[in-house]
């Protein structure tokens, strides 16, 4: 299940969050994605994984 940004209406992938994160901290300093939050405009990203477990 992915990460999702309210604000861009955007889903990162889970399993893409950590190589995406090394890439934006290499070409960009940007360090928002490690801090769970939107790269792109800063928002909190919301897990959109279920919480209930049977
Ligand atoms: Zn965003």
């Amino acid at each position: 299940m992915p990460l999702h940004c309210p604000r861009c209406n955007k889903n990162i992938d889970k399993a893409k969050v950590q190589e995406i994160d090394a890439r934006l901290m290499n070409d960009f300093k940007n360090d928002a994605l490690r801090r769970g939050r939107c790269p792109v405009c800063k928002t909190p990203l919301i897990d959109t994984d279920p919480k209930v477990k049977e």
